[in-house]
């Protein structure tokens, strides 16, 4: 076998394509494969499909391919177009190494897909010497493209959160199908119409608003609304996550007025708002010592680890609800306006609230889904627009079951299996 037929096999050439020349520079880290047709070759027309239409003219045309060794890999053509006797339009034929118009050949994107599930756009674009807004480019096809193929018709039960594509900036609404999970939608803000456009992509989908009996989410007017008007059917759920974190801020604040009379406060906030098995040494003798000072902080303190507690050990609604009502009391008659302000609130929405007990639904896996993509944000040092962390998250968090995969993968894995 001469080198250019060793090369034609090993890039996966089929007839009428073939290497006819192979140029290395070893100085400017490179190696070039001229990539050519047999004269008199003829094509089937794009636009029509008539087949044997002769070659009209060709435009030279390259793309970047998977390294060869350390070396950067070039694929040169010239790219036939034909002038369909059938049809009459003048098309330039597709390449089977390569999409239309990508300067990338499919296995050269399909890395490049791949390496992005593993580690930030910024340091991929580095690796491979390619610019980061042309890996964006290659995501967003990719992520459309398999989206595009993804079935919703069995999504029943949805949790649904906001997350900030930089600090506190920029929010996007995630949909995760609870059951996957998964990520199913993704789109700007964090208002009612968020309610909307997630139903028109589940329909998109295969999915049905009406097939949604569960709902998981906070307790946000905009969300409320937006369910209400798009989800009638679903069985609210305030979660615990939510429910804890709108007290922890109740409790906050209550530390927050006390602390300009009670120095010693200072320094607590994380005290009161962690979880206590999440205590260091420190902690565990700052509360030893704060917990004796008669502080309105450790009386709102021990309300909230009242309400986990019910979130802890009660087992069914019934039982909820009692433990719930005596909490309500409590936290009414407690003088502390920022926690009767919370309990209030929370009593304006106990159905959903009990409903966490029913189902035991949570947006526990919308949790587990929202880590995985605040450790990606936090590796790509936040993402410069809403739109890039909503790619991402399909990405990493989509069960995609129609990405390319990696090369490698396909190039290693036995014959007769996927
Ligand atoms: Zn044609």
């Amino acid at each position: 076998m001469d080198h250019t037929s060793l090369f034609t096999a090993a890039l996966g050439l089929q007839a009428p394509w073939e290497v006819t020349r192979v140029s290395f520079d070893p100085t400017k880290g490179r190696i070039d494969f001229e990539v050519g047709f047999r004269p008199g070759t003829r094509f089937a027309c794009p636009a029509c499909g008539a087949e044997s239409q002769p070659v009209h003219d060709t435009l030279p045309r390259s793309w970047r391919h998977l390294n060869f060794f350390q070396y950067q890999a070039y694929i040169h053509a010239r790219v036939p177009r034909v002038r369909c006797r059938a049809c009459g339009k003048t098309r330039q034929v597709p390449v089977p190494w390569a999409r239309p118009d990508s300067g990338f050949t499919q296995l050269m994107e399909a890395l490049i897909v791949t390496l992005c599930r593993a580690m930030p756009v910024r340091q991929v674009a580095a690796l491979l010497q390619v610019g980061d807004m042309r890996i964006w480019r290659i995501l967003d096809h990719y992520v459309t493209a398999a989206r595009a193929r993804e079935d919703f018709s069995q999504v029943r039960a949805v949790g649904v959160d906001e997350t900030a594509a930089r600090r506190g900036q920029d929010y996007i609404s995630l949909f995760c199908d609870l059951e996957g999970p998964r990520v199913l939608f993704g789109t700007e803000g964090r208002k009612a119409a968020v309610f909307e456009r997630f139903v028109d992509d589940l329909e998109a989908h295969g999915g049905c608003g009406e097939n949604i009996k569960e709902l998981c989410m906070d307790m946000s007017a905009s969300f409320r609304a937006g369910a209400q008007a798009q989800l009638p059917w679903a069985e609210i759920t305030f979660d615990e996550f939510h429910v804890i974190a709108l007290v922890n801020e109740a409790v906050d604040a209550v530390r927050r007025a006390e602390v300009r009379e009670r120095p010693e406060l200072k320094r607590s906030r994380y005290l009161w708002l962690k979880d206590k098995q999440a205590w260091n040494q420190s902690q565990i003798r700052q509360f030893h010592d704060l917990s004796r000072r008669g502080l309105k902080t450790h009386r709102a303190y021990r309300i909230k680890e009242a309400l986990r507690e019910i979130f802890a050990t009660a087992t069914n609604p019934a039982e909820a609800e009692a433990l719930l009502d005596k909490w309500y009391s409590w936290a009414r008659r407690c003088r502390l306006e920022p926690i009767k302000a919370v309990a209030a609130t929370l009593k304006r929405h106990w159905q959903g609230i009990l409903n966490a007990f029913d189902s035991r639904l949570s947006n526990g896996p919308v949790e587990a889904i929202n880590a995985l993509i605040q450790a990606a944000k936090a590796r790509a040092r936040g993402y410069r627009s809403p739109q890039r962390l909503i790619t991402m998250a399909y990405l990493i968090a989509g069960d995609l079951k129609h990405l390319p995969a990696s090369p490698y993968a396909t190039a290693t894995a036995p014959q007769g299996r996927p």
